[in-house]
């Protein structure tokens, strides 16, 4: 019998990381490599912000906190969901731990049993379906079309939903495609989910305000206020104030599942970083001011790089509604060869060629769940974006 336990075995790694893993390794060997696979921001954490770390440190904030938050965070947390959700929660049904992926990871272990499922929309961030796995649940997946600009429809839920369906896992703006779900075609779930009071929402609201054009964020909870009693919000500070590295995430829900998942986090992790905890204090609640002028450079980079991918034939990039990534696909391109006699028979075998050829790392679509395509991120300057797009259009004109 192995040593590792069987569930470990049922789980993969991150390919994301390990796209950057490899990327890093290719530079450390002295390779032109530009890296398009990381899912954050390439701008400072706002000076207030580290202000406010540095001030906890020397204040003497360096001990264990509250288990799953401090008052002000919480408090801090409260404000934020009211100001811009509209939806009213009070400290003891909110939970803050070590960035989103900690709270989504909780909730899970904290609620799923053997027979469990969890419907998730693909493409999908590439964490959701493991971390089911792990939690001993079943990963139950749509596939959303790009001719219906990565969403899923209300029918496609409604099928997919089962006596032993658990939870909804709904992303939007979403990794890896930058769709975002109007009111309306929110609307369409949400009264779907209405119709099957044992289906819980998960949703996880990370790119909130990474919101472009004319796109108005909404959240299920604030759409439909008869979900309020089962759905978890999730939330964090990582990718709209540049916080990545401090890890901090958090959610709002229902008391009794917000107590089961501080019991989860009382046996693993205990409090997350304490000075981060004072930092994400200052972020929520301090100045947003930057956030317009941070979505107007987002907004040039994704047309850059809409407009570069757009032009090579073979290739489709729909233009997305917010976070940072395109996922154009590559339809137009499977089957062709490269000049060294590979065939692309796959995005997988496309992202190693490029990185090979060119040295531009972008994530393969098979690790989202919707093939064949790939994730660009586009939180790097416009001018290594404009250098990897026009070493694409070189690499893709070579294929025969
Ligand atoms: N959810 C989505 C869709 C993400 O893309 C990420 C990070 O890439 C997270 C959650 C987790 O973010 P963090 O753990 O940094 O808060």
């Amino acid at each position: 019998m192995s040593f590792l336990s069987e569930t470990l075995a049922r789980v993969k790694p991150s390919p994301t990381i390990a796209v950057s893993n490899l990327a890093a390794e290719l530079k450390a060997q002295g390779r032109d490599v530009i890296g398009l696979s990381a899912g954050e921001p390439d701008f400072d954490t706002p000076e207030h912000i580290r202000a406010a770390g540095i001030a906890a440190i020397n204040e003497g904030h360096t001990r264990y906190t509250a288990v799953d938050g401090i008052p002000d965070l919480k408090e801090a947390i409260c404000a934020k969901f009211k100001r811009d959700n509209g939806l009213e929660y009070t400290p003891k049904q909110v939970t803050v731990g070590t960035g989103g992926k900690q709270v989504l990871y909780n909730a899970l272990m904290a609620t799923l049993n053997p027979e469990d499922e969890v419907i998730i929309p693909a493409p999908y961030w590439v964490s959701y379906p493991d971390m089911v796995l792990l939690a001993g649940g079943t990963p139950v997946f749509i596939e959303a079309q790009l001719e219906n600009d990565f969403k899923i429809t209300p029918e496609q839920l409604e099928a997919s939903i089962t006596g032993n369906t658990k939870w909804f896992l709904f992303n939007s703006p979403s990794n890896p495609t930058g769709a975002g779900y109007s009111r309306e075609e929110l609307k369409a779930l949400t009264d779907v989910l209405l119709r099957h009071p044992h289906v819980w929402i998960l949703s996880d609201d990370m790119y909130e305000h990474l919101a472009y054009d004319d796109f108005e964020f909404c959240t299920p909870a604030e759409i439909e206020p008869q979900l309020y009693d089962r759905t978890l919000t999730v939330n964090g500070v990582s990718k709209a104030y540049a916080m990545t590295g401090w890890r901090i995430g958090y959610a709002a829900g229902p008391e009794p599942l917000i107590a089961a998942i501080r019991k989860v986090q009382s046996q693993s992790t205990s409090n997350p970083c304490s000075v981060s905890q004072k930092a994400a204090v200052a972020a929520l609640n301090g100045t947003q001011e930057f956030l317009a002028p941070n979505n107007e450079m987002f907004v040039r980079r994704r047309n850059l790089v809409v407009e570069m991918l757009s032009a090579i034939d073979g290739i489709t990039c729909p233009v997305p509604d917010g976070a940072f990534y395109v996922y154009p696909s590559i339809a137009g391109i499977i089957g062709k060869t490269t000049p060294g006699g590979v065939e692309i028979t796959s995005d997988e075998v496309f992202a190693t060629e490029l990185l090979n050829d060119t040295g531009v790392a972008v994530v393969f679509g098979a690790a989202f769940g919707l093939s064949p395509n790939f994730r660009v991120s586009y939180a790097t300057s416009d001018a290594l974006l404009t250098e990897a797009c026009s070493r694409i259009q070189a690499f893709c004109a070579k294929l025969s």
